[in-house]
This record gives structure tokens, sequence and C-alpha cells, in this order.
């Protein structure tokens, strides 16, 4: 059994450096326990542009035909790509190999169940059992699967946001928005010149080549979108486009070449969606106030999630919710699928300047205004940063704070969340306010705070 450390293992798959940690023995052990779990059956699975994509693909495939899965192959692709690919009904399952945000010598697979939303922490739980105990179901030579070439899974995906009801094609065309995007050389190289061509859309592209070696910081932060800024006022655009390397967050840049903050595309789609279709909306507990408030407006109930996808996901399926998200910039429009998805993102926002006929800044200034400061704490990767954020919740136990996902303390039009992160080895301290000023205090008072407990 290969050794599994120096691996972030969390209910949605495995993720680390390949070479340190993420080898093809890992990558084909977690295949063969997904495959004697979900199979035999067929497998939808697709690939984000990363450099060793083809290294973790094979050792999938090998571990999937051999517990007797048929490989659905979509090439490379998005995350809501592959999701919405997984979830037709003659697959049964679906696995993505993307580092997301991580940087470029990291590579992961994430797995979906056979709905396309990722897997239940109990199902996760399963699959880490079988892997532990080796108790992987080899079929016989002959029944081994085979590999299904299916390149149309992009097409579908863009046919499917084009007919959504929201979305008004012809609307969009005639209004020949002028975008830049940036895609970090990452999947979204393969469907966004789709997605800009079916919009009418005039589009120039920075890192567009999927070729997986980033040239920057590739999460969409505002502080890595410097170059497309300055492109968007040299191309006069009406908004510049920045998605992760798998394409599940969005952030954009408004026609002033300014960063909205990735909370804002949320709060964009929160409010366009709502003034169509009222309804609930489902967020986790990072999400900002914006949210909240936008939602008010309408008289549409928040609820509020751990952080983590899948728990947003399911938030929303249970309470019928017409919008959700993570205020990361991955926004989830139930009415299409249940999975952040920046292809999505881009045409509810499009739609919207379309039906506005205002600017990006014009609409963002007509949204309620905050300031998140994000911060972290490293790790060693052995540390137990649950445990050590359970201190600071013991500390404070019998006082008001929300205990949804970590810790999170609550004031007025302002707040402070610390909480373990799920996917890299660090604690996320999080506030957000009405001016930076207080934003930056409330984290590094707490930040302190927690300090002095460990
Ligand atoms: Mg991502």
């Amino acid at each position: 059994m290969p050794e599994l450390k120096n691996l972030m293992i969390s209910v949605s798959g495995v993720r680390g450096i390949i070479g340190d940690g993420l080898t093809p023995e890992v990558a084909l052990h977690f295949a063969q326990a997904y495959g004697s779990q979900f199979g035999p059956g067929r497998i939808v699975v697709g690939r984000d542009s990363r450099v060793t994509g083809e290294l973790v693909k094979y050792a999938v495939w090998a571990g999937l035909l051999s517990t007797g899965c048929d490989v659905v192959d979509i090439g490379m692709a998005t995350t809501p790509t592959t999701a919405m690919a997984t979830e037709r009904a003659e697959n049964a399952g679906g696995i993505i190999i993307t580092a997301s945000h991580n940087p470029r010598e990291w590579n992961a697979l994430k797995l979906l169940a056979r709905d396309g939303l990722f897997l239940s922490p109990e199902a996760g739980a399963e699959i880490l059992e079988r892997v532990r105990q080796q108790d992987f179901r080899f079929v016989a030579w002959d029944k081994v699967g085979r590999v299904i070439p299916h390149p149309a899974a992009a097409k579908e995906h863009l046919d499917a946001v084009a007919g959504l009801e929201l979305v008004d094609v012809d609307l969009i065309r005639k209004r020949r928005f002028r975008v830049v995007a940036d895609p970090c050389n990452g999947a979204g190289g393969t469907i966004l010149p789709q997605l800009f061509d079916r919009l009418g859309c005039e589009a120039f592209f920075l890192n567009l080549e999927p070729h997986g070696r980033f040239p920057r910081s590739p999460e969409p932060l505002a502080a890595n979108l410097g170059e497309l800024c300055a492109a968007v006022t040299a191309h006069g655009a009406d908004l510049g486009i920045a998605v992760d390397p798998d394409v599940d967050r969005l952030a954009l840049v408004s026609n002033r070449g300014i960063p909205l903050g990735e909370e804002y595309t949320l709060g964009l789609a929160t409010d366009f969606v709502l003034s169509h279709t009222p309804g609930e909306v489902a967020v986790n507990a990072s999400t900002s106030l914006v949210i909240d408030d936008i939602a008010a407006r309408y008289g549409s109930r928040v609820h509020r999630t751990p952080v983590g996808e899948i728990h947003v996901a399911t938030k929303a399926r249970t309470t019928g919710a017409v919008i959700a998200g993570e205020g990361n910039g991955g926004v989830i429009y139930p009415a299409l699928h249940l999975g952040r998805d920046a292809i999505v993102g881009i045409a509810l926002v499009l739609q919207s300047l379309a039906e506005k006929e205002k600017s990006l800044a014009e609409l963002q200034s007509d949204l309620p205004q905050y300031v998140m400061v994000k911060d972290k704490i490293a790790l060693p990767f052995d540390a137990d940063a649950k445990a050590m954020v359970a201190r600071l919740i013991q500390k404070h136990a019998g006082d008001k704070v929300d205990l949804t996902d970590g810790l999170k303390f609550l004031y007025d039009h302002a707040w402070v969340h610390i909480r373990a992160s799920n996917t890299e080895p660090i604690i996320r301290v999080i506030a957000e306010a009405r001016s930076e000023e207080e934003a930056r205090r409330r984290v590094d008072a707490l930040k302190q705070e927690f300090a002095s407990l460990q």
C-alpha cells in the first residue's frame, strides 16, 4: 500500500504535490476504491490543464478499468462540465483530476456521486476506508472496462447554459460585450472561447493556452489580477473575467479596470436571480453580508452552511434555494445544476448587464458595500488544525458565537470567522465590516488570541 502522507485527504477526495505525497499509486488506489464502491458502470473522468494531468489520468483510468468500470473520457474539462456530464442518467459516477486553485505542482482527485454532487461525508469516508483496508473488487480479465471517448461534454454544458430560462442569448448578443478573460492557462482555455462566441462577445484573452504552467498564483483574488485590470482598461472592455484552473470560481473586473472582489460575483448573481425568481438562498458561513442584505431587499431567507461545496449544494437542494454558492466566486445556480459553475456565473452577469443597461461598476455600486479581509495561518501537514481551533471554541463556550463551521463572532454589520481549511494545511481567519480598518483589526485580534492558546 502506498504511504498516505503529505496528502490532504478530505471527503471530496485527495490532494497533494506530485512526487511528494500524491504518487501514481495513491491515485490508482483511490480510483480502485471508487470503482469498487460505485462500479461497475460508466464513470466520467475529466481533468484540468495541469502538467501532471495525463500522469494522474492514466492511473485513475487503470484503477477504474480494473474494477470493471467503463471510463467516459471527456478529456480536458472544467469541474462544472465534468459534474454535468456525470449527472446524466447513463453514468454511475465521476472523477475530476484537478487541484482547483492550488499551485501548479499540486494535483488532486475530486470524487463525485452519481448525481454530479461531491461525495457526501459518509460516502467519502467509505472510499478512504477501502483505500486503508486495500478493499478492492477486481474483475477478471474479460470483465475489465473500456474507455468511451465523449468529446461533446463542453458543448452539452454550453447548450444547457444557453437554454436556461433566465438567459436570453439574443439579448446578450445584441450588446456585443467587449470582454477580457484570464483563465490562467487552466481548463477555462478550452471552453471560454466557445462561450463568448455563442454569446456574441468580442473577446480578448490573457493566459489562454491550457498548458498548466500557471504564470501567476491561480486563485482569482484581486491581488492576482493586475494584468487583467490593465488589459480591461487598454481594450476599453465592458468587463474582465478571471476563473480558477478548474473554472468553478469566477472573479470580475469592472469597466474601470478595478476588481470587484470575489464576494461580489455571487452578490451580482443573487441580486439578478432574486429579481426574477423569488426564493431562498444557501451560502457558506464565510460568505459576505452582501448576500444577506440583498436577500432582505427581496424578502428572501438565507441559509448558512459549513464551508465546502457539498454542504452548500445539499442545503440548496433541501431548501429548494433558487441561488446558492460560496463567496469566493463560487456561483451555484440550481436551475442548471447543484455545483459551483463559473460558466453559468458569466452568463448570469452578462444577462444582468444586458437587461439593466448599466455598466458593471454601476451594478456593483447598487449593491451593499462591505470590505472583507482574508488571512491565514500556515501549518505543517501533520498539524491537527481542527483541534487547534477547538481550543479557541472551548475558551468561548457559553459566549454568543456561531459554530456552523469553526468559530464565528457576529457583530453589527461585521463578523470574524476562524476555521481549519478542508483543502490546505492552513487555518483561515476572515473578517468583514463596513471598513477595511475594522475588518483588519478584528482579524489581527483573533489571530493574536488564537496564537496565545497554542
Ligand atoms: Mg476550483
